[in-house]
């Protein structure tokens, strides 16, 4: 039998980062291991961190070292991506994790982005992309994306999630959905990142304000769930009470250039005072450029202005916020142990 091509794709994509650091052996031998996806971060961890550009400077002098949770990097048009990633270089931000939008994109984006070791792949099915989707399709999908799990294809189970707005599928259908993909995460000891949006209530439209909130129904899901890898609520936008229920639930909140916006002071309110462990940063590049960039096709070194941002905003001296933001990132993405 052929193999699928998606699959030829996905396994240039494993051999190229398995030989480009020499860890070939190390990974086969941890291969019949639970979490040997992790052993692979590890190990990668290590790997870049002995490259002189896992680390930069402020133009204060201050050492940081930075990662972008959430760039698609496929998607930035607007810049070739070995273009991107040299940018991401020179910028000393260590990784980025590139997230998917539905399982057929990943051997397209593997082999995309098979160059570039400071890029982890995300698969998923994401609940703004299935438009009419029936379940079976969607089982289909789901079989599709657990398989490049198991074969340790993808590094991350992103961007899924719940999706309310005006013409959503089905809520039931995107709460199975999530459900089901945060099992596929638990089961490969995968991080996830949930995409959560909820329309926003206003004085035209009372009968948004009867929404079910996207935020709180995920935030009931995690806890019911109480799953052993960790979650990302990705771009978060929401309120005080979404961001404490998503907290209590065990969840990291992942701020975008949205939070630079100078109408956000609510968002703002809620990045200054959250407890900063919990505390993620991330581009979701080609969207949402922060300010002083806002309305320019976003890139994953405008991450330094939310960074910026974040520090003045805070109470905490910048080192320290840099130094923990990264840290936090390591845990979320599972980078190191
Ligand atoms: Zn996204």
């Amino acid at each position: 039998m052929n193999t699928p091509c998606h699959l030829v794709f996905a396994n240039i994509y494993y051999k190229s980062i398995k030989d480009r650091l020499g860890l070939k052996n190390e990974i086969e031998n941890n291969s019949k291991k639970r979490y040997s996806p992790i052993v692979e971060f590890q190990l990668k961890f290590q790997a870049m961190n002995k490259d002189s550009a896992s680390s930069n400077s402020l133009e204060d002098g201050k050492v940081w070292k930075s990662v972008d949770t959430h760039c698609h990097l496929s998607l930035c048009k607007h810049m070739p991506v070995a273009e991107h990633v040299q940018k991401i270089r020179e910028a000393g931000i260590s990784f980025v994790l590139d997230p998917g939008l539905d399982p057929s994109d990943i051997a397209q984006r593997a082999e995309q982005l098979a160059g570039f070791k400071e890029v982890l792949l995300g698969g998923a099915v994401a609940p703004h992309y299935i438009q009419e989707s029936s379940r079976e399709d969607l089982q289909a999908k789901l079989e599709l994306l657990e398989d490049y799990a198991a074969q340790k294809k993808i590094h991350a189970i992103a961007e899924i999630g719940l999706d309310i707005t005006e013409n959503s599928p089905p809520l039931a259908l995107q709460e199975w959905l999530l459900k089901e993909q945060l099992h596929i995460a638990e089961r490969h000891g995968l991080p996830a990142a949930l995409h959560l949006r909820t329309r926003q209530p206003s004085h035209e439209n009372k009968e948004a304000r009867l929404s079910p909130n996207a935020y709180v129904l995920a935030a009931k899901m995690l806890a019911k769930l109480a799953l052993s890898v960790p979650v990302i609520s990705h771009c978060f936008s929401g309120t005080k009470e979404d961001a404490d229920a998503l907290l209590q639930a065990g969840a990291y909140l992942s701020f975008s250039g949205m939070v630079t916006f100078t109408k956000n002071k609510a968002l703002q309110a809620i990045a200054a005072s959250m407890p900063l462990e919990k505390m993620l940063l991330e581009t979701d590049a080609p969207f949402l450029a922060p300010q002083p960039v806002r309305g320019k096709p976003n890139s994953s070194p405008f991450i330094l202005h939310t960074l910026s941002f974040i520090q003045k905003l805070r109470p905490e001296d910048d080192v320290l916020i840099s130094q923990q933001l990264y840290k936090n990132s390591c845990l979320a993405l599972k980078i190191m142990a």
